[in-house]
């Protein structure tokens, strides 16, 4: 891997205007790589690469033999998997075990979409008397994808590897903040027989090499995860083209105790739901509704377990680890400072060990209990390791606080009623909804994706190829 440069049709470029950006490691603070700083032409050369793949050697490959590249790919990530996880560890502050499980997430994406790249078929349809009618799923063509920092190798994963396994070739660009085990995942790319062109990895500001991506005329669709605004922003850069979009923005998704739940099976749950990488996870269980009756024995647990937690950077392998940046960690003190003036209480605290450098960015996981619905706190997305209680009275108060935000991307329940289990789960408004267990970011065969401002579109799963794909109708007239 070199250092400070984009990775286009195979090779190593320089950033055409010259410049980098320091790379921070969150554990402290300090500036330990540089990365390109990438600009419209480094996008433009990008995306001309990926043109010229889509409409050459990758383009007239077999579904097959694309699946068989994808396999050796996974098999090359597993191969590399500790180094891999290393470097992600470092660039994001995540603790190694973290690391790891993503590391193991992307090699299974491609290991997944191997796998599924000769199973997309279209159908033949009912028309009228002398005619036969079918449908082909073809490529969008080029595909734009903008990746977020707080799981590189999992989202690159789920959208590159659903791109390439239905015959795109992608241009990515990821977040400034956390980029480095994606170059290294190009390179393996290449190594394992991907044709020039049909994956290219451009680095840079989000504002600069992100807009230009979003805004690139020769982009047939585009995929973004991160906050919403920036989504919006994506969306009407990529409405100039008419192209379509896939959008998943992150939630405030909740977790719902009833007082027959199982709550030694609950507990552990709830707290890994949140805590797991440092809470900057899009599909964070971060509001727990717990039914009044179980409100105060319940809180209690929850308090000891997060009292319990441990924090420090990712070489330590606690249960957390720094957020992302400095900015990141003011926009959670920020959020810790308003529940502070508003007098909402406290219930429990991990604690940040003593070899935590000064320099990390670091945040002790916080439990907040009774949280007015009203609040931001409630209904904002924090996105650092802080969980938002509340008590309700009854299902139907249940139901109102769970869809009482402006996000839809995952809902748990937890309860032993089946009736109600399933009366909730077709009831609350989420992408996905587990039942006495909770999935953030994990299942990669599990469909992804919110409503209302959580986003639109899925990804993982098979229903990944739907969106990467678009349907052309054939009728064949023969009398
Ligand atoms: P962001 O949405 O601005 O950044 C996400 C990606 O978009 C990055 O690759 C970034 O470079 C790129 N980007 C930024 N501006 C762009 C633009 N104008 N055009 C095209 N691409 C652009 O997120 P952020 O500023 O890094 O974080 C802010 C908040 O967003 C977080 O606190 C969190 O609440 C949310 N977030 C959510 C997710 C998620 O998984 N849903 C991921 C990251 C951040």
């Amino acid at each position: 891997m070199e250092e400070a440069k984009h990775f286009i049709n195979n090779r190593w470029v320089a950033p055409s205007v010259g410049e980098t950006i320091p790379v921070v490691d969150p554990s402290d603070g300090q500036i330990f790589a540089q990365i390109a700083r990438g600009t419209a032409a480094d996008i433009d050369r990008a995306v001309t690469a990926a043109r010229a793949a889509y409409e050459g050697p990758w383009g007239a490959m077999s579904a097959a033999e694309r699946g068989r590249i994808l396999a050796r790919l996974s098999m090359l990530i597993g191969a590399c998997h500790e180094e891999i996880a290393q470097i992600e560890a470092r660039d994001t502050g995540k603790p190694l075990k973290q690391a790891r499980a993503d590391a193991t997430g992307i090699a299974r994406y491609f290991e997944f979409y191997a796998g599924a790249a000769d199973k997309l078929h279209g159908e033949t349809l009912p028309y009228q008397s002398g005619f036969t009618v079918l449908t082909i799923r073809e490529p969008h063509g080029v595909t734009g994808h903008i990746v977020p920092w707080n799981y590189p190798l999992q989202i690159f994963g789920r959208s590159v590897g659903a791109a390439l396994a239905t015959g795109n070739a992608c241009v990515a660009k990821p977040a400034e903040d956390a980029c480095l085990s994606l170059l290294r995942i190009a390179e393996l790319a290449a190594e394992a027989g991907l044709p020039e062109g049909a994956l290219n990895i451009v680095t840079g500001y989000g504002h600069e090499a992100g807009a230009a991506l979003a805004r690139h005329p020769g982009i047939d669709h585009i995929s973004f995860t991160g906050s919403p605004a920036t989504g919006a922003a994506v969306t009407k850069m990529a409405a100039d083209n008419h192209i379509p979009v896939t959008l998943e923005l992150g939630g405030k998704s909740p977790q719902i105790v009833f007082a027959d739940a199982d709550f030694d099976a609950a507990l552990p749950v709830l707290v890994a739901a949140i805590v797991q990488n440092a809470g900057q996870t899009c599909s964070a269980g971060s509001r727990v509704l717990i039914e009044r009756a179980a409100y105060e024995p319940l809180m209690e647990r929850l308090a000891q377990a997060f009292a319990a937690l441990k924090v420090g950077p990712s070489t330590l392998d606690l249960d957390c680890g720094p957020l992302i940046s400095a900015k990141q960690q003011q926009r959670v003190w920020d959020f810790l400072s308003d529940a502070q003036h508003d007098g909402i209480a406290m219930a429990a605290q991990g604690e940040v060990v003593a070899e935590a450098p000064e320099a990390g960015f670091y945040q002790a996981p916080t439990l907040l209990r009774d949280v007015p619905p009203t609040h931001r706190l409630a209904r904002e997305e924090v996105f650092g390791p802080v969980l938002a209680a509340m008590p309700f009275d009854d299902e139907a108060d249940a139901l109102r606080l769970a869809n009482g935000t402006d996000y839809g991307l995952v809902a748990g329940i937890w309860t032993r009623d089946g009736a109600r289990q399933m009366r909730l789960a077709r009831r609350v408004r989420s992408g996905q909804v587990f039942i006495n267990n909770y999935g953030a970011g994990g299942g990669i065969e599990l469909p992804f994706g919110g409503v209302k401002h959580s986003g639109h579109g899925r990804e993982k799963g098979f229903e990944a190829l739907y969106g990467f794909t678009t349907l052309k109708t054939i009728a064949i007239k023969h009398g």
